[in-house]
C-alpha cells in the first residue's frame, strides 16, 4: 500500500463496485450566521442593476409557480408564493438592500446575504410561531435571490462531472434525480442510513453508495482517484498499482457471476414444489424499467412517481404525467404495471411544497393523507392512471394507508373519474401495508381492495419508531426482525386468499426469500439489478 493511500470504512447502503475521480460537492450556502464582508470595489450602478434583474426574474418564477400550484394542487397553497412576492417587494427590505450596496460598495449578492441575515435574526428572535416561520420564507427568497445573482438556474448537482465519484454530506431524494443523467460512478456520504430514500433510489439505479464517513468534507480529497467497494463499504483513495489490479479482478469476477445468473433470468421462477412466483421490479424512470425487463422482470410491482415531482419546479399536469408514465413504463408494455399514487411529504418534500413544515413529518401528512387534503393532486393522478389503463395492464397502489377509509375514498374517486372518461373496466386497486395499523386491520382494508403489498421499509420505521432517514437510530431499524415477520404472518392468516406482494427492500434480500414465501407472498417487486438473483433463489426454495 502506498504511503498516500487512504482507506475509509463506511456503511455499504447500496451495493456495487466502481472506480473514478472524486468530486467533493459542497453545499451552496454557508452557515446562517456567516455574513460576508464586502471588498468595497463594486460599481454601485451595476450592482443595483443586478439586484433589479434578479428581483424581476424571481417575480416571474414565483408567478408561474403560483399558477401551476393553483391549477394542479390547491388555491390555498399558491398563496404562499404570493406572500413570497410581497416579501420580495417589501419597500423597507428593498430600501435596506439598496442602502447596503450604496453605503458599503458591496456586490448585490453580498448585500442580500448581509441584509437577509439581519432580517432572519430579527424574525427568529420573535416569540410568535408565525413570525418565526417567516424566517423560513425569508431564507427561501434569499436562496432564490442569491442563485439568480450567481446566474444559477439549475440544480447544483446538474453541474458535477460525468462519471465521477460524488462525495457529499447527504443526499436528498430530489438530488438523486440529477445523478441519473450524469452517469455518476458511485456516491460517498457522511449521513444516510440503509432505509433512507436516497439509499433506496441509489439501489434502484444500481449506484454503489457508502455512508457514515465522518467529517467527509475535510477528509476526502477532491479530484483523487478512488476505488469504491460498496459491497463491503470500503473506499480506497489514491490506491497503488497492486490494489487497482486486485480490485479490477474482483470487478471481472462479479460481472461474470452476474452474467451467469442472467442466463436464466428470462426463465420463470418456480419453487422446488412447483409454485410459480411473480418477480417484478421497483422502478422510477425508463432506464430502470429497461434494465428490469432485460433482467427478466415480469412487470413493474412498484412505480414510484416521486422522481417526476421531485425533479421539477412545478407540479406536472395530467397530460405531462401521462407522458412521463408512458415513457417510463414503455419497456414493460404487455406486462402488469403497478402505479403507486404519489407518496410525498415528510422525508420526500417537493421544492414547491417546502412550506408545509410539520414538527413530526413522518407522522404527518404524507402519501394518501396529503392526497386527501389536496384532492386536485389525487384527481390529476387518477386521471393520468386511467388514461394509461387504455394502453397498459395497470393497477393502482395506495401509499401510507392507515385506516380503511384511505382506500375507500380512492376507490370512489376512481369510479367517478372512470365514468367521466367512459372507462368501463377499473384498474385493480391495492393497499400498501406499511403501517402497523394497516397490518392489524388488513381484514377491513381487504374488503375494498384487490391485493395488498407490504412496504417493509416504512413498516419497519413505524413498528420500531426509528426514522429511516436518521443514521443515529439505525440499530433500531431492523426490517428482517421477527417483529416484521410476525406482522406479515398476521396479515396472511387474517386475509386468506388475498394476493400478497412485497415491494419493500426486504423482498430483495435472498436470505429471507424462503421465509417470505412461507408468509404467503407470491409477488416480489425488487430493485431491477436484483431480479435475476431473486428468481434464482426462489427456484431453490420450497413453500
Ligand atoms: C416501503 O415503505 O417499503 C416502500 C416500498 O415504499 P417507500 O420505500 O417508497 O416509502
Ligand atoms: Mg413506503
Amino acid at each position: 500500500m502506498s504511503e498516500t493511500t487512504l482507506i475509509i470504512q463506511g456503511n455499504p447502503i447500496s451495493p456495487g463496485l466502481a472506480e473514478g475521480k472524486i468530486h467533493v460537492h459542497r453545499t451552496l450556502l454557508g452557515p446562517i450566521d456567516a455574513a460576508p464582508q464586502g471588498d468595497g470595489r463594486h460599481s454601485v450602478k451595476e450592482e443595483l442593476g443586478n439586484l433589479d434583474i434578479a428581483t424581476s426574474k424571481i417575480t416571474d418564477d414565483l408567478l408561474s409557480l403560483a399558477m401551476h400550484v393553483e391549477k394542479e394542487i390547491d388555491t390555498r397553497l399558491s398563496k404562499v408564493f404570493e406572500v413570497h412576492q410581497l416579501i420580495l417587494h417589501d419597500a423597507s427590505l428593498r430600501k435596506e438592500l439598496r442602502q447596503e450596496i450604496v453605503d458599503n460598495l458591496v456586490s448585490a449578492g453580498s448585500a442580500v446575504k448581509t441584509v437577509f441575515l439581519r432580517w432572519e435574526k430579527r424574525f427568529m428572535m420573535m416569540e410568535s410561531q408565525i413570525a418565526r416561520s417567516k424566517s423560513e420564507d425569508l431564507r427561501d427568497i434569499e436562496i432564490r435571490l442569491r442563485n439568480a445573482l450567481a446566474g444559477i438556474t439549475i440544480h447544483p448537482l446538474e453541474q458535477i462531472p460525468y462519471g465521477c465519484i460524488l462525495a457529499t454530506t447527504r443526499l436528498l431524494p430530489s438530488d438523486t434525480v440529477f445523478l441519473v443523467g450524469r452517469s455518476t460512478a458511485a456516491v460517498l456520504l457522511e449521513y444516510g442510513s440503509t432505509g433512507s430514500h436516497a439509499a433506496l433510489f441509489a439501489r434502484e439505479l444500481g449506484l454503489p453508495c457508502i455512508s457514515g464517513i465522518a467529517n467527509l468534507q475535510a477528509t476526502i480529497p477532491d479530484g483523487a482517484f478512488c476505488l469504491v467497494d460498496a459491497d463491503t463499504g470500503v473506499a480506497t483513495i489514491g490506491p497503488d498499482e497492486e490494489q487497482i489490479t486486485v480490485f479490477r479482478k474482483k470487478v471481472d469476477l462479479k460481472n461474470r457471476v452476474i452474467k451467469e445468473s442472467r442466463a436464466d433470468a428470462l426463465v420463470p421462477a418456480v419453487t422446488k414444489n412447483g409454485i410459480r412466483i411473480n418477480v417484478q421490479a421497483n422502478v422510477g424512470g425508463e432506464e430502470d424499467t429497461s434494465i428490469a425487463i432485460a433482467n427478466g422482470a415480469e412487470g413493474v410491482g412498484l412505480y414510484r412517481m416521486e422522481r417526476t415531482y421531485l425533479g421539477s419546479t412545478v407540479p406536472p399536469s395530467t397530460g405531462e404525467l401521462l407522458n412521463e408514465m408512458r415513457q417510463t413504463l414503455r419497456p414493460a408494455i404487455g406486462h402488469g404495471v403497478c402505479v403507486r399514487l404519489l407518496d410525498i411529504g415528510a422525508d420526500k418534500p417537493m421544492p414547491y411544497m417546502e412550506f408545509m413544515a410539520e414538527t413530526n413529518p413522518s407522522l404527518g401528512r404524507r402519501g394518501i393523507r396529503l392526497l386527501r387534503e389536496y384532492p386536485q393532486l389525487l384527481k390529476t393522478h387518477l386521471q393520468a392512471v386511467l388514461e394509461l389503463s387504455r394502453e397498459f395492464n395497470v393497477s393502482v397502489l395506495v401509499p401510507m394507508v392507515t385506516i380503511p377509509d384511505d382506500v375507500v375514498m380512492v376507490k370512489n374517486y376512481l369510479r367517478q373519474l372512470a365514468s367521466q372518461l367512459s372507462i368501463s373496466s377499473l384498474p385493480k386497486l391495492g393497499a400498501m401495508i406499511e403501517t402497523p395499523a394497516a397490518a392489524l386491520s388488513a381484514r377491513e382494508i381487504a374488503k375494498h381492495v384487490d391485493f395488498l403489498s407490504f412496504g417493509t421499509n416504512d413498516l419497519t420505521q413505524y413498528a420500531f419508531a426509528a426514522d429511516r432517514e436518521n443514521a443515529a437510530v439505525e440499530m433500531y431499524f431492523n426490517d428482517s426482525s421477527d417483529v416484521i415477520f410476525r406482522m406479515l404472518r398476521i396479515v396472511h392468516d387474517d386475509v386468506p386468499g388475498m394476493p400478497l406482494s412485497i415491494c419493500g427492500e426486504l423482498g430483495g434480500r435472498p436470505e429471507y426469500i424462503a421465509r417470505l414465501l412461507q408468509c404467503g407472498i407470491r409477488t416480489f417487486s425488487v430493485a431491477p439489478p436484483l431480479v435475476p438473483i431473486i428468481k434464482e433463489t426462489i427456484r431453490k426454495a420450497i413453500c
